[in-house]
Protein backbone atom coordinates (compact mmCIF):
# COMPACT_ATOMS: atom_id res chain seq x y z
CA UNK A 1 0.00 0.00 0.00
CA UNK A 2 2.18 2.75 -1.30
CA UNK A 3 -0.49 5.30 -0.71
CA UNK A 4 -0.24 5.13 3.02
CA UNK A 5 1.77 8.02 4.31
CA UNK A 6 4.95 7.62 6.35
CA UNK A 7 4.61 7.81 10.03
CA UNK A 8 4.85 11.35 11.39
CA UNK A 9 7.97 11.60 14.01
CA UNK A 10 6.57 11.54 17.48
CA UNK A 11 7.62 13.51 20.34
CA UNK A 12 7.66 11.32 23.47
CA UNK A 13 9.36 11.65 27.00
CA UNK A 14 12.36 10.03 27.11
CA UNK A 15 11.41 7.45 30.18
CA UNK A 16 8.61 6.36 28.61
CA UNK A 17 8.22 3.00 28.61
CA UNK A 18 5.30 3.15 25.64
CA UNK A 19 6.95 1.15 22.73
CA UNK A 20 8.78 3.05 19.90
CA UNK A 21 6.27 2.45 17.41
CA UNK A 22 3.04 3.88 19.58
CA UNK A 23 1.06 6.57 18.24
CA UNK A 24 0.73 9.89 20.31
CA UNK A 25 -1.76 9.81 22.90
CA UNK A 26 -4.34 12.97 22.93
CA UNK A 27 -6.49 14.08 25.29
CA UNK A 28 -10.44 12.16 24.80
CA UNK A 29 -11.95 15.79 25.64
CA UNK A 30 -10.48 18.25 24.04
CA UNK A 31 -7.76 16.55 21.92
CA UNK A 32 -4.57 18.02 23.34
CA UNK A 33 -1.66 15.71 23.20
CA UNK A 34 -1.16 14.60 26.49
CA UNK A 35 1.81 14.79 28.86
CA UNK A 36 3.13 11.80 30.09
CA UNK A 37 4.77 11.20 33.27
CA UNK A 38 4.44 9.07 36.06
CA UNK A 39 2.90 9.66 40.00
CA UNK A 40 5.61 10.70 42.48
CA UNK A 41 7.82 8.27 44.15
CA UNK A 42 6.51 5.13 41.72
CA UNK A 43 9.07 3.27 40.08
CA UNK A 44 8.31 3.20 36.14
CA UNK A 45 8.35 0.04 34.99
CA UNK A 46 5.59 -0.45 32.99
CA UNK A 47 2.83 1.09 30.79
CA UNK A 48 0.07 1.02 33.98
CA UNK A 49 2.52 3.05 35.98
CA UNK A 50 2.22 6.41 33.85
CA UNK A 51 -0.21 9.13 34.27
CA UNK A 52 -1.33 11.25 31.72
CA UNK A 53 -1.79 15.26 32.01
CA UNK A 54 -3.66 17.58 29.54
CA UNK A 55 -2.01 20.95 30.14
CA UNK A 56 -5.65 22.26 27.83
CA UNK A 57 -8.16 21.36 29.33
CA UNK A 58 -6.49 20.12 33.24
CA UNK A 59 -7.93 16.26 32.65
CA UNK A 60 -6.20 13.47 33.97
CA UNK A 61 -6.08 10.04 33.75
CA UNK A 62 -4.36 7.31 35.72
CA UNK A 63 -5.05 3.28 35.49
CA UNK A 64 -6.95 0.51 36.37
CA UNK A 65 -5.50 -3.18 37.11
CA UNK A 66 -1.82 -1.39 35.74
CA UNK A 67 -4.07 -0.25 32.13
CA UNK A 68 -3.88 3.34 31.36
CA UNK A 69 -7.68 4.32 31.60
CA UNK A 70 -8.09 6.93 28.41
CA UNK A 71 -11.90 6.97 28.92
CA UNK A 72 -12.74 10.28 28.94
CA UNK A 73 -13.91 11.42 32.03
CA UNK A 74 -18.18 11.11 33.14
CA UNK A 75 -19.01 8.01 30.97
CA UNK A 76 -22.80 7.93 30.32
CA UNK A 77 -24.37 5.38 31.89
CA UNK A 78 -24.66 3.00 28.91
CA UNK A 79 -21.32 3.13 29.38
CA UNK A 80 -21.00 2.74 32.42
CA UNK A 81 -23.40 -0.63 32.54
CA UNK A 82 -21.11 -1.77 29.61
CA UNK A 83 -17.71 -1.43 31.43
CA UNK A 84 -19.46 -3.00 34.72
CA UNK A 85 -21.10 -5.84 32.32
CA UNK A 86 -17.96 -7.18 30.48
CA UNK A 87 -15.57 -7.01 33.33
CA UNK A 88 -17.43 -8.95 36.44
CA UNK A 89 -18.85 -11.78 33.50
CA UNK A 90 -15.34 -12.09 32.04
CA UNK A 91 -15.20 -15.55 33.69
CA UNK A 92 -18.44 -16.62 31.73
CA UNK A 93 -17.07 -14.99 28.16
CA UNK A 94 -13.74 -17.02 28.72
CA UNK A 95 -15.97 -20.11 29.18
CA UNK A 96 -17.98 -18.92 26.12
CA UNK A 97 -15.16 -18.43 24.12
CA UNK A 98 -12.90 -21.46 25.10
CA UNK A 99 -16.27 -22.96 23.04
CA UNK A 100 -17.01 -20.78 20.12
CA UNK A 101 -13.11 -20.43 18.69
CA UNK A 102 -13.40 -24.18 17.76
CA UNK A 103 -16.74 -23.48 15.59
CA UNK A 104 -16.37 -23.80 12.09
CA UNK A 105 -19.11 -20.86 11.50
CA UNK A 106 -16.84 -18.69 13.71
CA UNK A 107 -13.64 -19.43 12.69
CA UNK A 108 -14.69 -18.87 9.09
CA UNK A 109 -15.93 -15.48 9.69
CA UNK A 110 -13.25 -14.14 11.68
CA UNK A 111 -10.25 -15.55 8.86
CA UNK A 112 -12.72 -13.68 6.61
CA UNK A 113 -12.17 -10.15 7.92
CA UNK A 114 -9.03 -10.37 9.22
CA UNK A 115 -8.06 -11.74 5.34
CA UNK A 116 -9.66 -7.78 5.02
CA UNK A 117 -6.41 -6.18 6.30
CA UNK A 118 -3.99 -8.64 3.90
CA UNK A 119 -3.11 -5.36 1.64
CA UNK A 120 -1.39 -4.06 4.74
CA UNK A 121 2.64 -5.26 4.75
CA UNK A 122 3.49 -6.69 8.16
CA UNK A 123 4.80 -3.89 10.62
CA UNK A 124 1.47 -1.89 10.03
CA UNK A 125 0.02 -0.40 13.24
CA UNK A 126 -3.54 -1.56 13.20
CA UNK A 127 -6.21 -0.10 16.60
CA UNK A 128 -8.53 -2.50 17.23
CA UNK A 129 -11.82 -0.43 19.34
CA UNK A 130 -13.34 -3.41 21.90
CA UNK A 131 -11.07 -5.86 21.77
CA UNK A 132 -12.74 -7.94 24.20
CA UNK A 133 -10.55 -10.94 25.21
CA UNK A 134 -7.76 -10.09 22.48
CA UNK A 135 -8.15 -12.99 19.93
CA UNK A 136 -9.16 -11.38 16.68
CA UNK A 137 -5.59 -8.68 17.45
CA UNK A 138 -3.34 -11.96 18.21
CA UNK A 139 -4.07 -12.81 14.32
CA UNK A 140 -3.06 -9.90 13.71
CA UNK A 141 0.21 -9.77 15.44
CA UNK A 142 1.07 -13.15 14.33
CA UNK A 143 0.72 -11.45 10.91
CA UNK A 144 3.36 -9.03 12.24
CA UNK A 145 1.62 -6.18 12.66
CA UNK A 146 1.82 -3.91 15.47
CA UNK A 147 -1.22 -3.63 17.71
CA UNK A 148 -3.40 -0.61 20.09
CA UNK A 149 -5.51 -3.44 21.65
CA UNK A 150 -8.53 -0.58 23.58
CA UNK A 151 -11.96 -1.69 25.02
CA UNK A 152 -13.94 0.08 27.97
CA UNK A 153 -14.01 -3.17 29.99
CA UNK A 154 -10.84 -3.31 32.35
CA UNK A 155 -11.57 -6.91 32.85
CA UNK A 156 -11.56 -7.87 29.06
CA UNK A 157 -8.57 -5.99 28.57
CA UNK A 158 -6.49 -7.11 30.83
CA UNK A 159 -7.41 -10.75 29.74
CA UNK A 160 -6.48 -9.59 26.59
CA UNK A 161 -3.28 -8.34 27.92
CA UNK A 162 -2.95 -11.56 29.18
CA UNK A 163 -3.34 -14.13 26.24
CA UNK A 164 -0.87 -11.56 24.10
CA UNK A 165 1.89 -11.76 26.55
CA UNK A 166 1.47 -15.53 26.89
CA UNK A 167 1.71 -16.08 23.20
CA UNK A 168 5.00 -13.92 23.28
CA UNK A 169 3.92 -10.64 21.52
CA UNK A 170 3.64 -8.50 24.59
CA UNK A 171 6.04 -6.13 22.80
CA UNK A 172 3.74 -6.12 19.75
CA UNK A 173 0.75 -4.92 21.61
CA UNK A 174 -0.31 -2.00 23.53
CA UNK A 175 -3.21 -2.41 25.68
CA UNK A 176 -5.06 1.03 26.78
CA UNK A 177 -9.08 1.35 28.18
CA UNK A 178 -10.54 3.85 25.59
CA UNK A 179 -13.93 4.64 24.40
CA UNK A 180 -14.35 4.08 20.84
CA UNK A 181 -16.35 7.55 20.45
CA UNK A 182 -13.77 9.53 21.52
CA UNK A 183 -10.12 8.07 21.10
CA UNK A 184 -7.28 9.18 22.84
CA UNK A 185 -5.24 9.25 19.91
CA UNK A 186 -3.82 11.85 17.11
CA UNK A 187 -5.11 12.25 13.51
CA UNK A 188 -3.67 10.01 11.17
CA UNK A 189 -2.24 7.59 13.56
CA UNK A 190 -2.86 3.96 12.12
CA UNK A 191 -3.25 2.13 9.16
CA UNK A 192 -5.71 -0.44 10.26
CA UNK A 193 -8.91 0.06 12.08
CA UNK A 194 -10.69 -3.10 13.74
CA UNK A 195 -13.67 -3.27 15.42
CA UNK A 196 -15.41 -6.45 15.96
CA UNK A 197 -19.24 -7.18 17.08
CA UNK A 198 -18.96 -4.04 19.12
CA UNK A 199 -20.08 -0.68 16.81
CA UNK A 200 -23.84 -1.93 17.88
CA UNK A 201 -22.85 -1.43 21.48
CA UNK A 202 -22.46 1.89 21.12
CA UNK A 203 -25.07 4.69 21.28
CA UNK A 204 -23.62 7.15 18.34
CA UNK A 205 -22.30 4.83 15.75
CA UNK A 206 -21.25 7.38 13.68
CA UNK A 207 -19.38 9.43 16.34
CA UNK A 208 -16.56 6.45 16.45
CA UNK A 209 -16.77 5.87 12.40
CA UNK A 210 -15.93 9.47 12.59
CA UNK A 211 -13.03 8.93 15.52
CA UNK A 212 -12.35 5.61 13.38
CA UNK A 213 -11.62 7.64 10.17
CA UNK A 214 -9.74 10.60 12.08
CA UNK A 215 -7.25 8.26 13.39
CA UNK A 216 -6.47 6.60 9.88
CA UNK A 217 -3.82 7.59 7.80
CA UNK A 218 -5.02 8.50 4.16
CA UNK A 219 -5.22 5.04 2.28
CA UNK A 220 -6.02 2.98 6.05
CA UNK A 221 -8.37 0.23 6.19
CA UNK A 222 -11.48 -0.10 8.38
CA UNK A 223 -12.58 -3.66 9.05
CA UNK A 224 -15.82 -4.29 10.72
CA UNK A 225 -16.21 -7.79 12.00
CA UNK A 226 -19.84 -9.83 12.44
CA UNK A 227 -22.22 -6.86 12.70
CA UNK A 228 -25.42 -8.20 13.60
CA UNK A 229 -28.11 -7.38 10.45
CA UNK A 230 -31.33 -5.02 11.74
CA UNK A 231 -33.47 -7.41 9.52
CA UNK A 232 -33.06 -10.33 11.88
CA UNK A 233 -34.44 -8.12 14.94
CA UNK A 234 -37.79 -7.35 12.80
CA UNK A 235 -38.07 -10.95 11.34
CA UNK A 236 -36.06 -14.09 13.06
CA UNK A 237 -35.73 -13.28 16.32
CA UNK A 238 -39.43 -11.88 17.13
CA UNK A 239 -40.70 -15.10 15.92
CA UNK A 240 -38.38 -17.26 17.56
CA UNK A 241 -39.28 -15.87 20.77
CA UNK A 242 -43.32 -16.24 19.79
CA UNK A 243 -42.61 -19.86 18.75
CA UNK A 244 -40.62 -20.32 21.76
CA UNK A 245 -43.51 -18.74 24.43
CA UNK A 246 -46.20 -21.31 22.78
CA UNK A 247 -43.49 -24.30 23.05
CA UNK A 248 -43.16 -23.22 26.82
CA UNK A 249 -47.13 -22.98 27.16
CA UNK A 250 -47.68 -25.91 25.95
CA UNK A 251 -45.82 -28.27 27.64
CA UNK A 252 -45.02 -25.59 30.50
CA UNK A 253 -41.08 -26.27 30.68
CA UNK A 254 -39.35 -22.58 30.43
CA UNK A 255 -37.09 -22.67 27.37
CA UNK A 256 -35.78 -18.87 27.51
CA UNK A 257 -34.25 -17.57 30.69
CA UNK A 258 -32.34 -14.64 31.43
CA UNK A 259 -29.83 -14.25 29.04
CA UNK A 260 -26.46 -12.78 29.37
CA UNK A 261 -25.96 -10.11 27.21
CA UNK A 262 -25.59 -6.40 28.65
CA UNK A 263 -28.04 -4.08 28.16
CA UNK A 264 -26.17 -2.46 25.04
CA UNK A 265 -26.59 -5.47 23.65
CA UNK A 266 -30.51 -5.77 25.03
CA UNK A 267 -31.40 -3.00 22.70
CA UNK A 268 -28.83 -2.94 20.07
CA UNK A 269 -30.57 -4.47 16.59
CA UNK A 270 -27.83 -4.21 14.34
CA UNK A 271 -27.68 -2.19 10.61
CA UNK A 272 -29.93 -2.60 7.33
CA UNK A 273 -26.89 -2.94 4.68
CA UNK A 274 -28.06 0.35 3.36
CA UNK A 275 -27.38 2.04 6.85
CA UNK A 276 -23.79 1.15 7.10
CA UNK A 277 -23.14 2.30 4.21
CA UNK A 278 -24.64 5.33 5.05
CA UNK A 279 -22.81 5.51 7.64
CA UNK A 280 -19.20 4.92 6.42
CA UNK A 281 -20.32 7.62 3.91
CA UNK A 282 -21.19 10.50 6.65
CA UNK A 283 -18.33 9.24 7.92
CA UNK A 284 -15.94 10.19 5.36
CA UNK A 285 -15.35 6.91 3.85
CA UNK A 286 -16.11 6.89 0.01
CA UNK A 287 -14.93 3.49 -0.59
CA UNK A 288 -16.43 0.56 1.31
CA UNK A 289 -17.75 -3.12 0.47
CA UNK A 290 -19.99 -4.71 2.66
CA UNK A 291 -19.77 -9.04 3.00
CA UNK A 292 -22.66 -11.57 3.89
CA UNK A 293 -21.42 -13.23 6.67
CA UNK A 294 -23.03 -16.26 7.98
CA UNK A 295 -27.37 -17.58 6.68
CA UNK A 296 -28.00 -20.82 8.24
CA UNK A 297 -24.93 -21.54 10.24
CA UNK A 298 -25.26 -18.63 11.87
CA UNK A 299 -28.60 -19.94 12.93
CA UNK A 300 -27.61 -23.32 13.81
CA UNK A 301 -24.38 -21.29 15.62
CA UNK A 302 -26.75 -19.26 17.76
CA UNK A 303 -29.38 -22.26 18.43
CA UNK A 304 -26.38 -24.70 19.59
CA UNK A 305 -24.97 -21.36 21.98
CA UNK A 306 -28.62 -21.29 23.38
CA UNK A 307 -29.53 -24.55 24.02
CA UNK A 308 -25.47 -25.54 25.56
CA UNK A 309 -26.82 -23.10 28.44
CA UNK A 310 -30.06 -24.84 29.23
CA UNK A 311 -28.29 -28.25 28.55
CA UNK A 312 -25.81 -30.28 30.78
CA UNK A 313 -23.43 -30.16 28.31
CA UNK A 314 -22.73 -28.30 25.32
CA UNK A 315 -24.31 -28.93 22.18
CA UNK A 316 -21.57 -28.92 19.21
CA UNK A 317 -22.53 -29.81 15.61
CA UNK A 318 -19.31 -28.79 13.78
CA UNK A 319 -19.39 -30.89 10.89
CA UNK A 320 -23.18 -29.69 9.91
CA UNK A 321 -21.94 -26.13 10.69
CA UNK A 322 -18.97 -26.59 8.29
CA UNK A 323 -21.25 -28.02 5.64
CA UNK A 324 -23.70 -24.81 5.95
CA UNK A 325 -21.06 -22.52 5.75
CA UNK A 326 -19.47 -23.99 2.54
CA UNK A 327 -23.83 -23.32 1.53
CA UNK A 328 -23.59 -20.10 3.27
CA UNK A 329 -21.20 -19.04 0.81
CA UNK A 330 -23.44 -19.74 -2.01
CA UNK A 331 -26.67 -18.03 -0.72
CA UNK A 332 -24.41 -14.73 -0.14
CA UNK A 333 -23.88 -14.60 -3.61
CA UNK A 334 -27.36 -14.43 -4.54
CA UNK A 335 -28.77 -11.43 -5.41
CA UNK A 336 -31.85 -11.93 -3.67
CA UNK A 337 -30.49 -12.96 -0.30
CA UNK A 338 -27.14 -11.00 -0.50
CA UNK A 339 -29.40 -8.08 1.93
CA UNK A 340 -30.48 -10.62 4.55
CA UNK A 341 -26.75 -12.12 5.85
CA UNK A 342 -26.94 -12.85 9.47
CA UNK A 343 -23.92 -10.46 9.85
CA UNK A 344 -22.39 -8.62 8.28
CA UNK A 345 -18.23 -7.93 8.02
CA UNK A 346 -17.75 -4.89 6.18
CA UNK A 347 -14.44 -2.96 4.93
CA UNK A 348 -13.97 0.83 4.20
CA UNK A 349 -11.30 2.68 3.07
CA UNK A 350 -9.75 6.09 3.80
CA UNK A 351 -8.76 8.54 0.78
CA UNK A 352 -5.41 8.09 -0.02
ZN1 LIG B 1 -7.75 17.96 27.49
Amino acid sequence: MESISKEPEIERAPESPLPEWAPAINCPKCGTRLTIGRPEGSELKAEGDLCFDCDRCGASFGSVYGLPDLTPPGLDNTKAQERSHYTENVEYYLRMHSTWHRSPFYRHYHRSFLRLFDPLPPGSLILECGCGLGHDGLELMRRGHFLVATDISPGQLREARRLHRREGLGRSSLHLLADAENLPFADASFHGVLMVASLHHLSDPLKALREAHRVLKPGGILVLGTEPNRWQSKTIYPVGKALIKTVEKLTGVKVLGDEMVSEADKKAEGFFGRELETLFYRAGFRENRLLPAGYLSAALFFLCTELSQRLPFNLKLYPLEALLVILDDWLGRLPLLRKVPWHWNAWARKAP
